[in-house]
């Protein structure tokens, strides 16, 4: 099978597991995963699971880019947040849907390679940095959207904080050796409030010093 037919399967099989919205399946259709997966493995781009991408991280599994892109809700007015840039996969599809995507990795060869294939794509509307994204981006909030792609032991007040009135954050939150759960957050004129979603597993959030490297 050419990666062309296993990405037009993939599409179908997301669709039949519940992903609905068009402009979510239409920006998977879109971004070439390929490029975002080490050399060796590029043949399973379109398998519907997560696979390493080096620094012992992973790309995430592409129903749940599908789910928690379409959790998010998005217009093309949307000035987006994303901690955990990992590969620069999800961020790719964020791109394609807002007006303008935040994104924060705390390992800098992934965050470099990821800034690489942004341009490769011409994506110009993404800014990377390397830190740590679990204390957010200050001096650009408030953002209409936030997602966290790895697991955060806790709810991440800061985070929250970030988020504009009428906002959404998406993130999965639980034990880093259990399962975690998606959680929505919407903030509205008196508070958040909180819906808890999928069961998911996804590497942990971690609140230190940036790596340089592996
Ligand atoms: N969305 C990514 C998934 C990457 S896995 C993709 O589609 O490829 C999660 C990423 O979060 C990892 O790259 C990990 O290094 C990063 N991460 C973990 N804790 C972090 C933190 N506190 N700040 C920024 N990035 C973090």
């Amino acid at each position: 099978m050419t990666l062309d037919e296993s990405k037009i399967r993939l599409i179908m099989e997301l669709r039949r597991e519940g992903i609905a919205d068009s402009a979510v399946l239409g920006a998977i259709e879109r971004t070439p995963r390929e490029i975002f997966i080490p050399t060796p493995i590029k043949t399973f781009a379109y398998d519907n699971r997560a696979l390493p991408i080096g620094a012992g991280q992973t790309i995430s599994q592409p129903y749940v880019v599908a789910y928690m892109t379409q959790a998010l809700k998005l217009d093309d007015r949307c000035k987006v947040l994303e901690i955990g840039t990992g590969s620069g996969y999800q961020t790719a599809i964020l791109a394609k849907l807002a007006r303008r995507v935040y994104t924060i990795e705390r390992h800098k060869s992934l965050a470099e390679e990821a800034g690489e294939r942004f341009k490769e794509l011409d994506l110009h509307t993404i800014s990377t940095r390397v830190g740590d994204g679990s204390k957010g981006w200050p001096e650009q909030a408030p953002f209409d959207r936030i997602i966290v792609t790895a697991a955060s032991e806790d709810v991440p007040e800061t985070l929250l904080e970030q988020l504009a009135v009428g906002g959404i954050m998406v993130v999965p939150i639980g034990p880093q050796d259990g399962t975690q759960h998606i959680y929505r957050f919407t903030r509205t004129e008196h508070g958040f409030e909180p819906e808890k979603l999928l069961p998911v597993r996804f590497v942990p959030l971690v609140e230190s010093e940036v790596r340089d490297s592996a």
